[in-house]
C-alpha cells in the first residue's frame, strides 16, 4: 500500500478535509450497517393481489412482468408463499364477473373480493387482509362513483355505496379497508357504516392523497378498470399541489382515518415527508405504483439497470421519506433479496 501520509503535499491536503471525516463510518460493511438510518424488512411491505373469477387462473399481466391475476383457489398457495417470505399484508383488488352502471358486484356477498378475503383468512388467519374500496373496477363506465348525466362523479350519492362495500369486505374478514376514490367524506361515511354494523375494529387506511397520475397505466390493464371516457381529474389531485395534500389528509384524520396513504410514491416523496411530519401519530403508507414498477422491469429486462440494487434503493428511499408501509409489486422479490442478504 502506498503511504499517502508521508508527503509534504498530504499535509496541505489534510488541512482541507479537517477533523470531520464522514467517510470513517463508511469504511467497512459492518460500520455502514451499524449507522444505517433507514431499515427495510418484508413486514414493511403490502403485496397487492388482483383477483379474478374462475378456477385455476394465473393470468400474467403483460405490462407488469412477474405480476399475475389470480383466481380465488390460487390464494391459499399465495398466502403460504408470502408467509414464507415474511410478507404479512396484502391489498386486494377484484375484477368482477360482470359490471354495471352502479357497480353492484362491489358489495355482493359472494363478490370476488369477498370470496378472496374469506379464502385468505381461512388459509392464513394471521395475514393482514386489506381491501381496496372503490367503484371503478365494478362500474361499466370505469369511474370511481355513480355518475350524473353529464358524466360528473356524484359525491354524496357515492358515499352510501362505499359504506356498503366496506361493510361487505369487513363481513368477509378484511382487517383493513382502503378507500381509494378521493370522494369527499369517504372516510367518515365508511366509519359510520362499519360502526353501524358492529365492525368497530376494522381499520380504515385512507388513500388520503391520490394524484391524477400517468403512472397508473399498467394497473388499469391489471384491474381492468380504465375509465370508458374522460379521466379522474375531477376527484384525484393535481400533481402540482402539495399544500392541498395536507388539507386532504387533515380531513381524513378528522373523519377517523386510522392510517394515511400517498399514491404514487416516487414523484411525491416530498408529500410523503410532509404527511409524516404533520401526522406523526398515524401510520403512513406509500403506494409504489404499477408504472413505477413497469419502468424498473423494462429497464432491467434490457440490461440497463441492476434490478435488485435499484429496487432495494427505491424501497429504501420511500421508507426514508417517512413511509412506514410500502405497497409494492416488488414485495416478493425484495423480501427474497432481503432474506439472502441477512
Ligand atoms: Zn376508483
Amino acid at each position: 500500500m502506498t503511504d499517502y501520509a508521508d508527503t509534504d503535499r498530504s499535509e496541505a491536503l489534510r488541512a482541507h478535509a479537517g477533523a470531520q471525516r464522514p467517510r470513517r463510518w463508511r469504511r467497512t460493511p459492518a460500520l455502514r450497517d451499524l449507522v444505517r438510518e433507514t431499515t427495510l424488512a418484508p413486514d414493511d411491505f403490502v403485496h397487492p393481489l388482483f383477483v379474478v373469477p374462475g378456477v385455476g387462473v394465473r393470468a400474467p399481466i403483460v405490462s407488469m412482468p412477474g405480476v399475475e391475476q389470480l383466481s380465488v383457489d390460487q390464494l391459499a398457495g399465495e398466502a403460504g408463499e408470502l408467509a414464507a417470505l415474511g410478507i404479512r399484508a396484502v391489498l386486494l383488488f377484484g375484477i368482477p364477473e360482470s359490471k354495471d352502471a352502479h357497480g353492484t358486484e362491489s358489495h355482493a356477498e359472494d363478490g370476488v373480493v369477498q370470496q378472496a378475503a374469506r379464502a385468505l383468512k381461512d388459509a392464513s388467519p394471521e395475514l393482514v387482509v386489506t381491501t381496496d374500496v372503490c367503484l371503478c373496477e365494478y362500474t361499466d363506465h370505469g369511474h370511481c362513483g355513480l355518475l350524473a348525466e353529464d358524466g360528473y362523479v356524484l359525491n354524496d350519492e357515492t358515499l352510501e355505496m362505499l359504506g356498503r362495500i366496506a361493510v361487505s369486505h369487513a363481513e368477509a374478514g378484511a382487517d383493513v379497508v382502503a378507500p381509494s376514490g378521493m370522494i369527499d367524506g369517504m372516510v367518515g361515511a365508511i366509519r359510520a357504516a362499519l360502526d353501524g354494523e358492529g365492525h368497530l375494529d376494522t381499520a380504515i387506511l385512507s388513500y388520503a392523497v391520490k394524484y391524477a397520475s400517468a403512472f397508473y397505466g399498467p394497473f388499469r390493464e391489471a384491474a381492468e378498470g380504465a375509465p370508458a371516457f374522460g379521466d379522474r381529474r375531477s376527484h384525484q389531485m393535481d400533481p402540482a399541489n402539495a399544500r392541498e395534500a395536507l388539507r386532504e389528509a387533515a380531513l381524513d384524520v378528522e373523519q377517523g382515518a386510522d392510517g394515511l396513504m400517498v399514491k404514487p410514491a416516487l414523484g411525491y416523496l416530498d408529500v410523503v415527508r410532509g404527511l409524516s411530519e404533520r401526522f406523526p401519530e398515524l401510520p403512513l403508507a406509500a403506494y409504489n405504483v404499477s408504472g413505477e414498477y413497469a419502468m424498473v422491469k423494462a429497464a432491467a429486462g434490457n440490461g440497463w439497470l441492476d434490478e435488485r440494487a435499484a429496487v432495494l434503493e427505491i424501497l429504501t428511499g420511500i421508507r426514508r421519506s417517512g413511509a412506514d408501509l410500502v405497497v409494492t409489486y416488488h414485495a416478493k422479490d425484495a423480501a427474497r433479496w432481503l432474506q439472502e442478504r441477512a
